[in-house]
């Protein structure tokens, strides 16, 4: 497997508003988004980011495709470094990576009919014009859209959440990208049609042979199309892991909560509940060595003074707990 995607110690802090205390501390005071992130993504991979909301997730993925800066760190993408992309290079890159947004309600323009909806990318790109039409008819075939009716003259909201999510996704494949990040790309659709969406992503995927990051609070989702998955808490990744290992023996007291606190279907089928106190800390004052010791069940006197490393507990399997 080739590494598609190289991140190295990834920050992203935003500043926030000082306070008349900030002022007269010298304080600057950041919003901890994104803290010393590092993983490889191979090509073909599909992987899950997983937390709460405010866990970083969706700021990591906004990093991987250069829709924010980072504080620091790096990020290559196919060998080149997104920090140094510009001019031709980055319009280059703006065609291999898309995002499958979390909205399909709000993604689309509501003054855009879905033929414009579609050719936008396409002309942001500079593609010729002449191959708007057939770009447009293989995508809605990929997205089994084709054939209904008169939707290209439709407005975005004469369309239910099912197809415009499915429009979204054309969309983000109009460019024959290598790279997508789907942001909760379900999570606003009735539950009777998010299998018929993530299945047709799922088999678009494999079809395409995308590299993909699956942005998630649902396990269950994760679980469904991630072959790895990386669980956030408060801006670190605290463990990662081929899925059903994760799932199946997590190692990091968080990630146990996250399980306990899926609905088991079965009444034999116990699950040790293992419940959490409070909710996460302020990202602006993250807790002094394990983020997760003021919640834990399991801290000890370590966990507040020293911040435990992200280890390998078991090949490719690494938890960031010093009990793990
Ligand atoms: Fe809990 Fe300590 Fe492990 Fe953090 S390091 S998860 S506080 S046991």
């Amino acid at each position: 497997m080739v590494a598609l995607v190289a991140v190295e110690n990834l920050v992203k802090h935003f500043p926030v508003k000082r306070s008349l205390a900030d002022v007269v501390a010298g304080r600057h005071p950041v919003v901890h988004a994104v803290d010393n992130v590092s993983f490889t993504l191979d090509e073909n991979e599909t992987v899950g980011l997983l937390g709460e909301s405010g866990c970083g997730k969706t700021s990591t993925g906004r990093l991987l495709l250069k829709l924010d800066q980072p504080t620091s760190g790096r990020i290559e993408i196919a060998g080149k470094d997104l920090a140094t992309l510009a001019g031709a290079d980055l319009k280059a890159f703006r065609r291999t990576a898309q995002l499958v947004f979390q909205n399909p309600f709000d993604a689309l323009n509501p003054r855009f009919n879905i033929r414009r909806v579609l050719a936008e990318p396409m002309i942001n790109a500079g593609i010729d014009r002449r191959e708007y039409a057939d770009r447009i008819n293989a995508e809605l075939a990929r997205v089994r859209m084709q054939g209904v009716g008169d939707l290209l003259d439709k407005f975005p909201h004469q369309l239910s959440g099912g197809q415009l999510q499915r429009i979204v996704l054309a969309r983000a494949l109009i460019l024959g990208p290598k790279f997508i990040v789907a942001d909760e790309p379900v999570s606003m659709l009735d539950v009777s049609v998010r299998a018929g969406v993530l299945n047709l992503m799922r088999e678009i995927q494999e079809t395409l042979g995308l590299t993909a990051i699956y942005i998630s609070h649902d396990l269950a989702l994760v679980r469904y199309v991630a072959a790895r998955t990386f669980v956030m808490y408060l801006a670190t990744v605290v463990e990662d892991g081929p899925t059903e290992q994760v799932i199946s023996s997590p190692q990091h007291p968080y990630t146990k909560a996250l399980l306990a606190a899926v609905p088991v279907p079965h009444v034999n089928q116990n699950r040790e509940p293992l419940p959490i106190k409070g909710n996460m800390p302020n990202a602006r004052n993250p807790p002094s060595g394990c983020r997760f010791h003021d919640r834990c069940p399991m801290a000890i006197a370590r966990c507040a003074a020293e911040v435990p490393a992200l280890r390998e507990i078991e090949p490719g399997h690494r938890a960031a707990c010093h009990l793990a």
